[in-house]
């Protein structure tokens, strides 16, 4: 039982690892800062986001 569930945790934790790389690291995006309309535009996706700070996501995958 012990074996099973420490296989089911190294199981979770690939996966989480995997869905961390594949979202979180290879991304397509080009953030731009739009100074009109004070906020950051992806080339991308055409996401807009509103602040000072660049994003290091695309919101097009929330
Ligand atoms: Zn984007």
């Amino acid at each position: 039982m012990f074996v099973l569930l420490a296989i089911l945790a190294i199981g979770f934790f690939a996966y989480m690892v995997w869905r961390w790389n594949a979202s979180g690291l290879r991304r397509e995006c080009r953030w731009r800062q739009s100074r009109s309309e004070g906020g950051w535009t992806c080339t991308y996706c055409g996401g807009h986001v509103a602040g000072e700070a660049r994003p290091n996501i695309c919101i097009r995958d929330l």
